[in-house]
């Protein structure tokens, strides 16, 4: 791929479906056409370009590039589905549904699913364990206090109707949030558990949840409340830096997100962050090699 100087000379690039198709599957394949359903690589395309057929006996299926994509069965055209994820993959804040419906000219709802499927691709398959030197910190977000009718207010602490979130970034390194569902010592130390190498030097605040993870890390803590925000190496600006960015996505573009909804917003942040060190092309390059997965608008509005 050519490199895009603007978004404009991507549009152009990408402005019709086989264009976008054929990008989509260099990228899922690599070269190497393989059947969505067995993996077998015994495959033919078939004349009208857009089909395989599998030919191994047992299975003898046929597919396009978007079966077992989060794009499989999608009515919305190619082209402005790659717009919407050049814009995803790459603006700092990501894009309030109402916007990407204005500028595909679709409908709300259809901009609403396709922001949250393009968040699934924006979602790191492989868990990640950090190491080396590595800052901890939790935020809250979510619903404002100041939204509720004054006299429900005095029922809510400064949290209580937010949700947390934990998140673990390496010094120059590579950064992972994790919803925790409620806001005891064993929910923090098993996301640090979970997320972390063990012996890695860990950095927190002075949160007593913490504590006790000194045997299997070693833990430097920061005082904020004397005043303490950077003892040499021992800071935690770099998590600080990054739950700025999550909650200028979240407060500035979407205002508010729901807890069910909560993880992908954070993975979507977490994408951009970890890839910050390349170019757009290749950022966006990456989100549709991740094409594969599943989840449908009956998943999305479930009530749980
Ligand atoms: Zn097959």
């Amino acid at each position: 791929m050519k490199p895009f100087n603007s978004l404009l000379q991507f549009q152009a690039h990408f402005n019709t479906e086989e264009k976008c198709r054929e990008f989509l599957e260099h990228q899922r394949w690599n070269g190497t056409l393989a059947c969505c359903f067995c993996g077998s690589l015994h495959v033919t395309r078939l004349k009208n370009g857009r089909r395989f057929q599998c030919n191994e006996k047992e299975c003898r299926k046929q597919f396009s590039v978007t079966v077992g994509t989060i794009a499989e069965n999608t009515k919305i055209p190619l082209t402005k589905w790659f717009l919407a994820m050049y814009i995803l993959s790459n603006h700092s804040k990501g894009i309030s549904s109402l916007q990407l419906a204005s500028w595909l000219g679709v409908t709300q709802k259809t901009a609403w699913f396709l922001n949250h499927r393009i968040r699934e691709m924006l979602t790191e398959k492989e868990p990640k364990v950090l190491r080396g030197l590595v800052e901890v910190d939790e935020t809250y977000v979510g619903g404002k206090i100041s939204n509720k009718h004054v006299s429900k207010r005095k029922h809510f602490g400064r949290n209580d109707n937010k949700t947390m979130v934990f998140g673990a970034v390496e010094r120059e390194g590579q950064v992972i949030t994790q919803i925790v569902p409620d806001t005891t010592k064993e929910s923090l130390i098993n996301a640090v558990n979970e997320n972390i190498e063990k012996g890695s030097v860990m950095v927190s605040d002075e949160n007593p949840s913490y504590k006790g993870l000194s045997k299997e890390y070693q833990h430097a803590k920061v005082n904020h409340s004397s005043g303490q925000y950077v003892i040499g190496a021992a800071h935690t600006n770099t998590i600080e830096g990054f739950w700025s960015l999550l909650k200028r996505q979240i407060n500035g573009i979407h205002h508010y997100v729901s807890p069910k909804h909560l993880q992908r917003y954070c993975h979507e942040a977490s994408f951009r962050y970890n890839q910050k060190k390349i170019t757009q092309d290749e950022r966006f390059a990456n989100a549709v090699s991740n094409c594969e997965g599943h989840l449908t608008y009956k998943t999305l509005t479930k009530q749980i």
